[in-house]
């Protein structure tokens, strides 16, 4: 099988377009006629400066990112911020909101409370497939920020409906590793924006940090200098320390990619792709089934059962891997099937799994 007929369905690191990975390979022993990679380049050359800067504006360009936001383009993955955002935002006042939707934001949540005074905003769900009504949140109104997860990975659970009114005298956080650039963001009701590249954005190695200025440079004494965002924002380039060169130019190449393409366009794909892949498993007779409320049900995250049976399942992924159509194997955490169809997923490959779907159901009533 050649590659270009593998359609790769991981939830990240995840594929990335071809024409993205194409330019990558065409300039990897010479950048723009330097005479070396990216990977050989100091963080502190021009030619890197000139990199990070180019992303930085496109990113703002694509995301339409206000001027009073500083982007940051951080090591760690989403997993460092768990705690660099209590360290940043804390002060004398350390209570702060955390709803769980997921296992991420669960994560976030275990963080924060080695730093201050947690609210709860639910009761801890027995199965992740949606969020109570607001009605039934309890929101600490004194609380410093109010975390949240976008969309949930594993369990493919996405907000569709936030309700910012109902906040609006709250500070918003707002974790969106897997969806971030899948849709437009209204940055008024955010004060930071966080996202591990790996999904959407570029290869894994890069966290995006996107922070409202008015948040910098209260970080508590305690606040390791790495972790603090000030430090980043305020050096020569935004590079504190040595950042993730290779990644951060990786990211540059598809958000530059992405901004060409257009944010309508990789929204209306995002919708289509999804619903392609929802309708058919509604119709099936529950021999596919998707658990998540359907108000709540991720654009890029597609949990599905085969009949409920592990075995099934199994033949499923091996079948399906023969066919080309990989890395569609649940969470190690649920089980199932998950297709993650980030913005690199062409229609034709979501066409092709729901073919494999109807043919896979057909051979195994
Ligand atoms: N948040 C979300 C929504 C994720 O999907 C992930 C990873 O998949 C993380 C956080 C953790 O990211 P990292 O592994 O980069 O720390």
């Amino acid at each position: 099988e050649s590659k270009d007929t593998i359609y790769n369905f991981s939830a990240g690191p995840c594929c990335l377009p071809k024409e993205v990975l194409k330019k990558a390979q065409d300039e990897l022993l010479n950048w723009h006629d330097t005479g070396v990679s990216v990977m050989e380049m100091s963080h502190r050359s021009k030619a890197f400066k000139d990199i990070v800067a180019k992303t930085e504006k496109d990113l703002r360009e694509l995301m339409k990112i206000p001027d009073n936001y500083q982007i940051l383009l951080l090591q760690g993955g989403a997993s460092t911020q768990f705690s660099s955002i209590p360290f940043n935002l804390l002060d004398d006042n350390k209570k702060m909101n955390y709803l769980v939707t997921g296992s991420w934001g669960k994560n976030a949540f275990k963080d924060a409370k080695k730093h201050g005074e947690v609210t709860e905003v639910i009761k801890p769900l027995e199965a992740y497939t949606g969020c109570p009504d607001f009605s039934e949140w309890t929101v600490d109104p004194d609380a410093k920020y109010f975390h949240f997860c976008d969309n949930e990975t594993i369990y493919g659970v996405e907000f569709n409906n936030f309700p910012y009114e109902e906040l609006k005298d709250q500070l918003l956080v707002c974790d969106m590793s897997s969806n971030f650039c899948s849709r437009p963001i209204d940055w008024e009701k955010y004060g930071l924006v966080y996202a591990g590249a790996q999904k959407n954005v570029g290869p894994a190695g890069v966290c995006i940090v996107i922070v409202r200025d008015d948040l910098l440079g209260k970080q508590l004494d305690s606040t390791p200098d790495v972790l603090n965002y000030k430090k980043h924002a305020d050096s020569p380039g935004h590079c504190y320390n040595t950042p993730c060169c290779w990644s951060i130019y990786m990211a540059g190449l598809n958000i530059t990619y992405m901004l060409e393409k257009g944010l309508d366009k990789i929204e209306e794909e995002a919708k289509l792709k999804s619903s392609m892949l929802y309708d058919y498993i509604d119709s099936s007779d529950d021999y596919y089934t998707n658990p998540v409320d359907k108000i709540f049900r991720s654009r890029m995250n597609i949990p599905f059962r085969v009949k409920k049976d592990d075995e099934l399942e199994a033949k499923f992924l091996s079948e399906a891997a023969k066919e080309g159509l990989i890395e569609l194997k649940g969470h190690r955490t649920v089980g199932g099937i998950r297709a993650s169809i980030y913005n690199a997923m062409p229609v034709e490959g979501v066409q092709k799994l729901l073919d494999f779907m109807k043919k896979f159901r057909e051979e195994n009533p």
